[in-house]
């Protein structure tokens, strides 16, 4: 069984507004195996809303509008699902005798415009909204000898989200066979998309009943996994079996096969080995410290730190001999390892990390371009230096370096 999203509003289609009722709305029918096959986000135009009806109608087996229930004139998304099926819409006389009731309780006379919201599509249900004047409406309808099931719902979300809940999704899981579902996630971190998937797809391949899809960030790769079958114990036996499989093809590089994030990990890790870590920054401004921070409970091993952006400061905070900058350049393998190695010792740390790179957009040279980043790790024995160069804007380029210096870190660890 498959659905398709409507969401009404003009000011959608604006840079001012995001249709978020859809993204609420896919999550809930994902998890009761109802896959979207499609959102549409019409204007307020009576005319391309009523095509936009007859092709989601011909098309998906559920339709779920939201928006356009209103008083106003442009709210016009019962006329325009009536006018699709060929049906009239009537007042509820309920309907406005609650609406009158509400008004008066406020000593208001009710506006002309209100009535419009006891309109009710010949044959739909009205589903009851705590949280509005709009209510929704539920239909079950035939087209082209298919059922298709019809749900208009408000458009706030803060009215949508329990009306779907408390009315919309009952009437849907009675209408869709029950089917069971598993997820699962692997998580990858400095690992190349395009490569990812080329490992990964000789696997997940074999397994047509599960969904893989691949999402990538800037040093991250994950794939989610989903399955759908008549049985629970089934849905988790097909999901389990691709991941274990994923997680053999991946052994050093998965660091998480849940939501935790990379510098949950790296925490998770460092308090089991009652480790504590340092950092120096110089590209990346204390980015590295931030992701660090963003964990509860980080202070437990992250000890501090320096921003070291000027090359006094790398002397400064991280002793970094300024013979060695001015012999090499800030941007160098030997500046990384020193503000490693200084900052370790400058913090009593477990574990040093320095960062220097060049960020850009200006400051690249054929040598050193834009993207060049140095990640040293030291632990007082040895010290690791990578070479990097990143891909990608400023940003891009930042995030990157911390999630090398991470991952780095995680693979120190494990
Ligand atoms: P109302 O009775 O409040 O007019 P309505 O059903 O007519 O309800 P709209 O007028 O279409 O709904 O939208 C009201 C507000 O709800 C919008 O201004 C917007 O803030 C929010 N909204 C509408 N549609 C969406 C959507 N798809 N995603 C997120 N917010 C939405
Ligand atoms: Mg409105």
């Amino acid at each position: 069984v498959n659905a398709e999203i409507v969401a009404v509003g003009s000011e959608l289609l604006t840079p001012f507004h995001q249709d978020t009722n859809s993204l609420f709305l896919s999550e809930r029918l994902a998890s009761i195996g109802i896959s979207v096959i499609y959102k549409t986000i019409a204007g307020d135009d009576r005319r391309l809303l009523t095509a936009a009806v007859r092709t989601a109608l011909a098309r998906a087996d559920i339709l779920i509008l939201t928006g356009g229930l209103g008083p106003t004139q442009d709210d016009m998304t019962r006329e325009c699902v009536a006018e699709a099926l060929g049906r009239q819409v009537q007042s509820d006389p309920e309907l406005i005798t609650e609406l009158y009731k509400r008004f008066a309780a406020r000593r208001m006379k009710v506006p002309e415009n209100n009535a419009r919201q006891a309109e009710v599509i010949e044959g739909a249900e009205v589903l009851r909204n705590p949280r509005g004047s709009a209510p929704g409406q539920f239909l079950e309808v035939e087209v082209g000898g298919q059922p298709r099931y019809i749900l208009l719902l408000p458009g706030p979300p803060w009215e949508m989200e329990p009306l779907f809940d408390a009315e919309g999704l009952p009437r849907l899981i009675a209408h869709a066979p029950r089917r069971h579902i598993a997820t699962a996630m692997v998580k990858l971190a400095m690992v190349p998309e395009s490569a990812a998937d080329e490992r990964a797809a000789k696997i997940y391949k074999r397994f047509p009943g599960v969904q893989t899809t691949i999402l990538a960030s800037a040093g991250e790769v994950r794939f989610y996994l989903r399955a759908q079958a008549p049985t629970q114990a089934e849905a988790e036996d097909a999901v389990d079996q691709l991941s274990a499989l994923l997680e053999e093809e991946f052994a050093g590089e998965v660091f998480a096969t849940g939501d935790e994030t990379l510098e949950q990990i790296v925490g998770y890790y460092l308090q089991m080995r009652e480790a504590t870590v340092a950092v120096a920054e110089s590209c990346t401004g204390g980015l590295l410290a931030e992701r660090l921070t963003r964990v509860a409970g980080s202070s437990r091993y992250f000890v501090g730190g320096a921003v070291a952006y000027s090359n006094e400061m790398k002397t400064k905070f991280c002793e970094v001999p300024p013979m060695l900058i001015a012999e090499k350049g800030a941007v160098s393998r030997e500046v990384a390892q020193a503000m490693a190695e200084g900052i370790r010792e400058h913090c009593w740390a477990t574990y040093g990390i320095g960062i220097t790179g060049i960020a850009g957009p200006s400051g690249g040279t054929e040598e050193k371009p834009v993207g060049l980043v140095f990640i040293a790790l030291a632990d007082g024995t040895k010290t690791g230096i990578v070479e990097r160069r990143f891909p990608g804007d400023r940003a891009r380029i930042r995030h990157f370096a911390t999630q090398q210096a991470l991952e780095m870190l995680r693979r120190r660890l494990v």
